[in-house]
């Protein structure tokens, strides 16, 4: 079986050749345009900007995948596309593309929710078995979800406000560093002494699995004005030492509700520990560490994508395509783009395109 997935969802221009040989899957291509130069300027990512680019890019995406594959599209058995959630003009040109393709070309259409494409992804690069204890933790999620299968996802908490990723960009603009901020904040990180700057662990004091990382801001431009009004300035030393504070406030509010998250999981799944991350902030290698810390404490195997696999890309969306049209699954030309799209177990069915 051999996919073509496509990915348009946030700043990401995505396309990518699958090919699933029984369980064993191979990436036989996978393109990724990203969109940082045109953003850069906004010290954001501007939707309208966006949408255009991606429109303008998807085609050539699509064509070099097959390039780099070297299948022409009728080798090709379907076309997957992320359906949501997301910015929904970027989502809404990948489908038409998808579309386009579809109906140019007779193959089956497959809706994929992006955030499922993170949550099969270790299965997709480390071949883990499900069940398993999945920290999802992205630019715009965060959330302990217990993955059963393909289409099985049971949320067992999350943040209640910003995401990691949306924390470590903020940071990287509160600091001057370059977007994406999760990168420049952790090179930085390298150089600083975490124990420098108080930065609170916020809802270790509560119990479950909920988090929160709002309070980091504050607790970061509180902390930079202070060195600033000291030094007349920001040194190069406070920005290392704030970005290694601030790194290590989200690795031990991460580590201490995978933790937590891990006890609940063993509750239901006493057989088989195992706990895998994925979305882009899973690229952080001091928070991979962490939780591979973790999973050692439970004896648990660990599954941590490549970092090229943790950030946006389509071959997880054509991977987790392929696990909805294996079960008989397909969407037709009214599949729609959704800005919002949770994914858990009440909505199982809402995978797709909400058949
Ligand atoms: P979502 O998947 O929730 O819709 P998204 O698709 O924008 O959001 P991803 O592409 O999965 O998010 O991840 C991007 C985020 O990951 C950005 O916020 C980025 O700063 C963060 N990130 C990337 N690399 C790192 C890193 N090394 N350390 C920390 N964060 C990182
Ligand atoms: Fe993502």
């Amino acid at each position: 079986l051999t996919f073509l997935g496509i990915e348009s969802s946030c700043d990401d221009t995505a396309a990518a050749i699958v090919r699933l040989t029984g369980e064993v899957p191979e990436i036989l291509a996978s393109v990724v345009a990203g969109q940082f130069e045109l953003h850069a300027p906004y010290g954001g990512v501007v939707p309208e900007i966006a949408a255009r680019a991606h429109a303008e890019k998807l085609d050539l995406c699509v064509e070099e995948a097959l390039a780099v594959s070297g299948l022409g599209l009728a080798d090709l058995d379907g076309v997957a596309v992320t359906a949501g959630p997301g910015l929904i003009g970027g989502v809404m040109s990948g489908v038409m593309c998808a579309k386009g393709i579809a109906a140019g070309t007779g193959l089956p259409l497959v809706g994929v929710n992006h955030l499922a494409g993170h949550a099969l992804t270790p299965r997709l690069t480390d071949g883990l078995d499900y069940p398993y204890l999945l920290l999802l933790v992205s630019g715009g999620h965060c959330q302990f979800l217990i993955v059963g299968g393909p289409e099985a996802f049971t949320r067992i908490g999350g943040t209640i406000d910003d995401a990691p990723g949306e924390a470590f960009d903020k940071t990287a603009k509160i600091l001057g560093l370059p977007q994406p901020g999760g990168p420049a904040v952790e090179a930085e990180a390298r150089q600083g002494d975490a124990k420098r700057f108080h930065f609170p662990r916020p809802l270790l004091d509560r119990p479950g699995c909920d988090m929160s990382f709002s309070g980091l801001k504050t607790a970061l431009v509180r902390a930079r004005d202070a060195a600033m009004a000291e030094a007349g300035g920001l040194l190069r030393q406070d920005r290392a030492d704030l970005c290694a504070g601030f790194q290590s406030a989200v690795a031990d509010v991460l580590a201490e509700k995978a933790r937590r998250a891990m006890r609940l999981y063993m509750e239901r799944n006493p057989a088989r520990p195992a706990i895998a991350v994925a979305g882009g902030v899973a690229a952080n290698t001091a928070i991979r560490a962490r939780l591979q810390g973790v999973a050692a404490e439970f004896g648990a195997e660990f599954a941590a994508p490549p970092l090229k696999l943790c950030t946006d890309n389509a071959a997880m969306i054509a991977f987790a395509g392929m696990q909805r049209f294996r079960r008989g699954e397909r969407d037709g030309m009214d599949l729609t783009a959704r800005p919002r799209w949770p994914l858990d177990d009440h909505a199982p069915a809402m995978l797709g395109s909400g058949k």
